[in-house]
């Protein structure tokens, strides 16, 4: 079978554009090794539940209050107005992505991707079958969506091998339910995820308790050599009283810190996601990027099939950052300056007592937009983070 596009990788970005190549009626494979849920505290957007008609039974919580939590204990509680940030387990998201993708005409194949190999007859992915067998498949167009350290970046694209990660870890746990662990867990509540920054659970990161339902994700990030993940993960769940809870997964994985400055080589390959080093900083969220991600991709590689040129794979690249790339900007001058120490965590997290603040970081979040319509409340944000990080006040707590 020779396919126009060949999708590597069937997390949120590889499915995504192998169900848009596929409704778009190309042959489309979507090759994943199967057998390994992606680690993934799982808060999605409503932006993303609207673009990707995501339905309503993915959502395992929906959470209206986010807790900031600064380095001296103090928190402040945002409300999230207009709506809910939405929780998914990955175990059963991505393969509701995957079963959509193959439901919308995609070769769904289980395997390793190996290496992409040219001859005259053009370009072939070869990849390792279940059985251990090696395949070649025939293909014009390969998306690279094989997630952090993507492969087929590091083998195929220009800079692929140089993008800098956090190590993420979480646990998967059960959220409290006995009288016990209830009870412990006294400030326990489903509807409020928490972000905790603090230098002694992560210096340069965060760390976050985000309920599911029945279970929850409690973990942290950093990019600092020699952190210990799991015993930072311990004193977080010792501080919200989750020790008690069962352990049902441990488990952790780098996350992109930087966009690539190219996401495809010009001739037959084009990558999406995390693969292309796609997440936001501050935040972490790669998810809805992911998504966005993959359908830039089969944009772009529709617009090579169509024309026969292949330089307009950069499309994918100049797509998403006509977008996004301002609130990337913002995001990673933000984490520049107020990851750097408690001091100015507890700046940072004193801020968000603003209202403005609250208002214009959630609009950002949940609608991936800088909202323009308020000038003022842009213009005083702007002087109170000057003053902040000047040092002209003090953090101020109510
Ligand atoms: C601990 C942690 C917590 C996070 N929390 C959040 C959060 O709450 N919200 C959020 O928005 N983002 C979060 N993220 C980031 C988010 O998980 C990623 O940005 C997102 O999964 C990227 O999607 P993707 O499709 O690009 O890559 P992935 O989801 O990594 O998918 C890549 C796919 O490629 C497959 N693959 C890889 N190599 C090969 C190969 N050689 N052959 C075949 N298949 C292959 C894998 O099996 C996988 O299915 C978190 C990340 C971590 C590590």
């Amino acid at each position: 079978m020779a396919y126009d596009v060949f999708v590597v990788g069937g997390g949120p970005s590889g499915a995504t554009a192998a169900e848009d190549l596929a409704r778009a009626g190309h042959k489309v494979a979507m090759l994943d090794r199967a057998g390994r849920i992606k680690p993934c505290g799982g808060a999605i957007p409503p932006r993303l539940i609207a673009d990707f008609a995501i339905p309503s039974s993915q959502i395992v919580a929906r959470i209206r209050t986010a807790r900031m939590v600064s380095p001296t204990g103090r928190a402040v509680d945002i409300p999230i107005e207009n709506g809910f940030v939405g929780m998914v387990d990955r175990e059963h998201f991505d393969e509701f992505l995957r079963l959509r993708a193959a439901g919308a005409g995609a070769d769904r194949l289980t395997g390793t991707f190996l290496r992409i190999e040219r001859d005259m007859a053009g370009s072939h992915v070869v990849w390792r079958d279940k059985a251990g067998a090696e395949q070649r498949s025939a293909t014009k167009i390969v998306i690279g969506a094989d997630g952090a350290r993507s492969n087929v970046a590091r083998a195929e694209v220009p800079g692929g091998d140089k993008t800098p990660y956090v190590i993420a870890y979480h646990e998967i746990i059960k959220a409290p339910a006995t009288a016990a662990t209830l009870a412990a867990a006294n400030d326990y509540d489903p509807t409020r995820c928490d972000v905790i920054y603090d230098g002694k659970i992560s210096p340069d990161f965060y760390g976050w308790v985000f309920p599911h339902g029945a279970q929850m994700s409690v973990g942290m990030g950093t990019g600092v050599e020699g952190v210990d993940l799991k015993a930072a993960t311990a004193d977080l769940r010792a501080q919200a009283g989750l020790t008690g809870c069962e352990t049902i997964r441990r488990e952790g994985a780098p996350i992109p810190l930087r966009p690539m400055d190219r996401w495809d080589n010009g001739r037959d390959v084009v990558l999406a996601g995390d693969a292309a080093g796609v997440v936001a900083p501050s935040s972490g969220e790669g998810i809805y990027y992911a998504m966005v991600g993959g359908r830039v991709a089969a944009t772009a590689a529709q617009a090579a099939l169509a024309s026969g040129r292949m330089r307009d794979l950069a499309l994918a690249r100049k797509l998403f950052m006509k977008e996004h790339k301002m609130v990337f900007k913002v995001l990673r001058s933000m984490q520049d300056a107020y990851y750097k120490s408690d001091e100015r965590r507890e700046r940072f997290v004193s801020l968000c007592h603003d209202v403005d603040v609250q208002r214009l970081t959630f609009e950002a979040y949940m609608n991936k937009k800088l909202v323009a319509a308020r000038p003022m409340a842009h213009i005083r944000i702007g002087m109170k983070n000057m003053a902040h990080l000047l040092r002209l006040v003090s953090p101020v707590w109510t």
